[in-house]
């Protein structure tokens, strides 16, 4: 009984950014007694079925954006006779659609680090439960990946989780939702051990692929001194304490390491932290911004950030402190007008965002939006004989771009308007005007392949209708990407040793690191 993990793609691009880490977490936690999983990540080549026999098991984890081609590789795989488990967060959102459109024989539900190993032992047995609850593991479980079985050659960036959940609650988002409000931090000491095996394997960029890298803003805080709550003020000051003490420690890693994380615009508030931040080289962060204009964002529930000009001076600040962002923009609000188009794209240039995307509103399932769109505008509608509540059902070339009308434009406009952006700020004299972000001319040529190759991976393949652009986009892509690896990794530093403090500090306060070797 081989364990074969699948990520599935529409798209593979040959090179890949970043690691998916959870083919590497479930690696980790697949008992010895089962052997080394075969991986096969979509995003890089194609699923080969020949490699699956009959009674092999065959994970897979999809999330809504590809979960059709999930369930393709699982009938492919049921049909040759393996066992099929399909996990992820659309798993976890719809069990029943998992069993009957990819064949599943058994589905988990929330996190997979702990209960895979019952899933393998069940199968092994030959008594699968068709339902697993992983929950919400504590963040001392979370597991090191398995980064000895990455493919030579074929990602640009580490990955490490550093805490899961976020206590926001943006209505088009799920995260809070299925990873829940209360921030689960991991270990310090665990996640160093982590980036060190990264750098020893040639990794110098590493993404803190975490929900929010900033759990607790100066507003909670005082919120909880205002209560005069000082059980959650304790909790809530061990919280931003551990946050700075990993910043410390990361700040001890070699000199040519540097970390992308994702974040909330009120860390631009707090002056120590973003200096924290600096000191750890934590170069770069995905900050949704959604709107510049505050009707915009109280229709996302996301009042806590800024608009206008005030918007403009909070990513200033992130640029101030040597943190570039990737600012995120939803157009399609019903609050968007077609000026709102050339306004985000000047607000954008303007305040200094590094990189930028630029997304259609779509209603997620596990979201508020969803929820309220599938009982209003989706009821009843169908699309290619598929309910438009359900429409990652329908193929993903002839699904819809815009799913809710708009009181001001069409469907078709609100495409085009968003095309338009991503055009307009990834043109190369925009792009060669950001660059001076970065000193060297080596480096500025770096900034230049990565924004090309992030427009050719995320606008093209995802917003064109025209099929030829799509598979244009992608064969470059994929030649650019390779070009662009050799930009981000290094020197494999094989004998490098985590930081002398560190050890110390597990030391005295014996941690408990759960260590897969
Ligand atoms: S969009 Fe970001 S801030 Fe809002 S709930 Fe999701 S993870 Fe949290």
């Amino acid at each position: 009984m081989r364990v074969h993990l699948v990520n599935p793609s529409d798209v593979s691009f040959g090179t890949a950014v970043i690691t998916p880490r959870w083919l590497y977490v479930l690696a980790a936690a697949t008992p010895r007694a089962f052997g080394t999983p075969a991986i096969a990540d979509e995003t890089l080549e194609p699923f080969d079925p020949d490699t699956v026999e009959a009674g092999d098991v065959v994970g897979i984890g999809i999330h809504t954006g590809n979960a059709l081609r999930g369930y393709e590789v699982g009938g492919i795989a049921r049909a040759r006779g393996a066992y099929v488990v399909f996990g992820g967060i659309h798993s976890t959102l719809y069990p029943d659609e998992v069993r009957e459109r990819g064949g599943a024989h058994a589905v988990v539900r929330g996190d997979g680090d702990l209960i895979w190993p019952d899933v393998l032992t069940d199968f092994a047995a030959g008594t699968p439960r068709p339902v697993y609850e992983g929950g919400k593991v504590d963040g001392e479980s979370f597991l090191s990946a398995r980064w000895d079985l990455l493919p030579e050659g074929k990602y640009m960036w580490g990955s490490v989780q550093t805490v899961r959940g976020c206590p926001k609650h943006c209505s088009f988002c799920s995260v809070w939702r299925t990873d829940g409000q209360k921030p689960r931090q991991r270990h310090v000491a665990a996640v160093i051990r982590e980036i060190v095996e990264l750098r020893r394997r040639g990794f110098r960029f590493v993404l803190l692929a975490d929900d929010n890298f900033y759990p607790v803003t100066l507003g909670d805080l005082a919120a909880a001194e205002r209560q005069a709550s000082q059980s959650r003020l304790a909790a809530l000051r061990t919280l931003r304490e551990e946050r700075f003490e990993l910043m410390a420690r990361l700040a001890e890693l070699p000199g040519d390491m540097v970390f992308y994380t994702q974040i909330t615009m009120e860390a631009a508030e707090d002056p120590e932290f973003l200096e924290a931040m600096r000191r750890a080289r934590i170069r770069g962060a995905l900050v949704g911004v959604e709107s510049v204009t505050p009707e915009g964002l109280k229709a996302v529930f996301k009042n806590f950030n800024d608009a206008g000009e005030a918007l403009v001076t909070r990513l200033q600040a992130f640029r101030a402190h040597g943190v570039h962002v990737l600012g995120s923009f939803i157009f399609g609000l019903p609050t968007d007008q077609p000026s709102t188009f050339d306004a985000t794209a000047d607000l954008a240039q303007r305040a200094g965002v590094s990189f930028a995307q630029f997304v259609m509103l779509t209603p997620f399932p596990g979201t508020v939006d969803f929820a309220r769109w599938e009982a209003t505008a989706a009821a009843g509608v169908t699309r290619k004989g598929v309910p438009l509540s359900r429409y990652w059902l329908i193929p993903s070339a002839q699904r819809p771009k815009v799913y809710s009308p708009h009181p001001l434009m069409s469907a078709e406009q609100i495409r085009e308007g968003t095309q338009y952006v991503w055009d307009r700020f990834y043109r190369l004299a925009a792009i060669w005007q950001r660059s001076d972000c970065v000193r060297s001319m080596r480096s500025r040529l770096a900034f230049l392949l990565i924004s090309k190759l992030y427009r050719q991976m995320y606008a093209n393949t995802g917003i064109a209708t025209d099929s030829a652009r799509v598979t244009r986009s992608a064969r470059r892509a994929r030649w650019l990407a390779k070009a662009a690896r050799r930009l981000f990794v290094t020197t494999p530093m094989p004998d490098l040793q985590e930081p002398a403090s560190l050890r110390e500090l597990r030391d005295s306060k014996r941690l408990a690191i759960r260590v897969v070797t």
